[in-house]
């Protein structure tokens, strides 16, 4: 049956498909592709539908819905990776693994999205996705190998030893060569970690970053102020890291953490009165300074789906409006000045920053298309984005802009978002991109796996 799907968080990426199938196990998903061969239709694979560029729909084609797809298929106490089907989603993982039955927390992913956790594994390694700890490179660096169901159904392992060409483009490959089915991940031992909170400014934050890693801190993030009428508009912000701390620090029940009503608290004034979001926001981080997490805990974080249905209502808006996301990269040492031209700009153009944040990340060296080229300062900008064409057009000129602002001083940007940037813009950031294409084709010689987002490539570089 036709259906209109749409991705979470923007909602800006509706379209018709003509099905959507749930398989629940692998012989499923071989079903569902070895249907859509049969009928000629392209095939799109979404997880928990959180990319923002079409990447997991296909208008007119089959979508295969992996999240059914989500058993652990094993534990590896010993040397610590965990087997598990692609469309399972971080909470079930973090529930398994702290299970007492299943070694009572002994193991840990090392990282995770920051902002919402209802995202599969296998959306996870098709964006090559990180969190914010300090020291790592993306995702792709906790995967031990996949198994992939090609274009002809048949399951494949790929890893670095076993087929590592497909282990590379896959990884990042936003679902173009395959389905993963599964995933084999790299755990990290279980532990404490204490959260450190200062207010601080941007300038010297490099610097503060590299203090944190010397001192044998883990994670970490500068989550910046947005009020544009503001000094510290997108230059003080909220410093908070984590170390670790003995095993055997407390964690009393009834830490302090944010209710439901205070994210939707917050996330209003973000809208209506940014300063006072900021001061409310910086207030609560620096009370739970002190306070101990475990090291996969303090990364879950909960987002609440169509938030912005009942902010339009509070902010008597008069079109719909949500948030759309874009990450920039840029070398450390350019982060100051970067930041500083984005400030002048945004303020010049009015534009409405509803969150943002900086974190790090290592070089990526393994995938196909890597957007962690360098070791790179990432900054991310959460704008409101009114759907209207107007409201479009601001967020399309604004996100533009950041990406020439990265891509001039060596940088780059993620792919996982919007696909507004231009054919130049593209090929600056990602060269190898028109090869990439190429190795689909190769790959996938009828492109039975095809999207909005790959049609929209494929046309722009044609
Ligand atoms: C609020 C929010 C916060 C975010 N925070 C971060 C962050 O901190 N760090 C970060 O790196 N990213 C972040 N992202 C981006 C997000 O991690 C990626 O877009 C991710 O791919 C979404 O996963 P998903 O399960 O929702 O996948 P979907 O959006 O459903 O799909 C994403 C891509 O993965 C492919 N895919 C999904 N499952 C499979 C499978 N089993 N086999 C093959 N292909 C598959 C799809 O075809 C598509 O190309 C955030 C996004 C939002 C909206």
């Amino acid at each position: 049956m036709p259906e209109i799907v749409n991705d979470v968080h923007s909602k800006l990426n509706e379209a018709e498909v003509e099905e959507v199938l749930e398989p629940d196990s692998l012989a499923g998903v071989q079903a569902a592709v070895a249907s859509a061969r049969e009928r000629e239709r392209p095939l799109a694979v979404c997880g928990g539908r959180h990319a923002m560029g079409g990447q997991q729909f296909c208008a007119g084609g089959v979508l295969l819905d992996t999240r059914a797809v989500s058993r652990v298929l094993g534990l590896d106490d010993e040397g610590g990776t965990i087997e598990v089907e692609a469309g399972i989603q971080w909470p079930e993982l973090y529930a398994y693994l702290s299970a007492p039955e299943n070694g009572g927390g002994a193991w840990a992913f090392a990282q995770k999205q920051t902002g919402a956790d209802r995202l599969t594994l296998g959306g996870a390694i098709s964006a090559n996705v990180h969190g914010r700890a300090l020291t790592l490179p993306p995702i792709v660096a906790d995967i031990e190998s996949l198994v992939l169901v090609d274009a002809s159904g048949e399951p494949r392992t790929c890893s670095r030893s076993v087929e590592p060409e497909l282990f590379s483009l896959a990884v990042g490959g936003y679902g173009l060569f395959g389905v993963v089915y599964s995933v084999t991940l790299r755990l990290v031992p279980r532990r404490k970690v204490e959260r450190v909170v200062v207010v601080r400014s941007i300038e010297g934050l490099i610097a503060a970053f590299d203090e944190r890693v010397r001192s044998g801190f883990l994670y970490g993030d500068f989550q910046f102020a947005t009020d544009p009428g503001s000094d510290d508009f997108l230059s003080k912000g909220v410093f908070s890291c984590y170390r670790p701390a003995p095993d055997d620090a407390p964690m009393p029940a009834g830490q302090r953490a944010l209710s439901l009503d205070d994210w939707k608290g917050l996330l209003y004034l973000a809208h209506a009165n940014k300063s006072e979001a900021f001061a409310r926001y910086a207030a609560h981080y620096l009370a739970t300074s002190g306070q101990i997490y475990h090291s996969d805990g303090h990364q879950m974080g909960e987002y609440i789906d169509d938030y912005h249905v009942e902010l339009d209502r509070l902010l008597g808006a008069p079109h719909p409006a949500t948030e759309m996301i874009s990450e920039l990269y840029v070398p450390r040492e350019r982060l100051g000045e970067f930041v500083a031209d984005v400030a002048a700009e945004f303020r010049r153009t009015d534009v409405d920053v509803i969150y943002g944040t900086i974190r790090l990340i290592e070089r990526d060296e393994e995938t196909f298309l890597p957007w962690a080229r360098d070791r790179f300062a990432c900054i991310i900008f959460n704008l409101h984005t009114e759907h209207t064409a107007e409201g479009l057009g601001r967020s399309d000129e604004a996100f533009r802009y950041l990406i020439d602002a990265a891509s001039s001083r060596g940088g780059s940007y993620f792919l996982t978002y919007h696909r507004w940037a231009t054919k130049e813009q593209l090929l600056r950031s990602y060269p190898q991109f028109p090869e990439f294409l190429a190795k689909k084709r190769e790959y996938d010689p009828e492109e039975r796996f095809q999207s909005d987002w790959y049609r929209h490539y494929r046309e722009l570089l044609a």
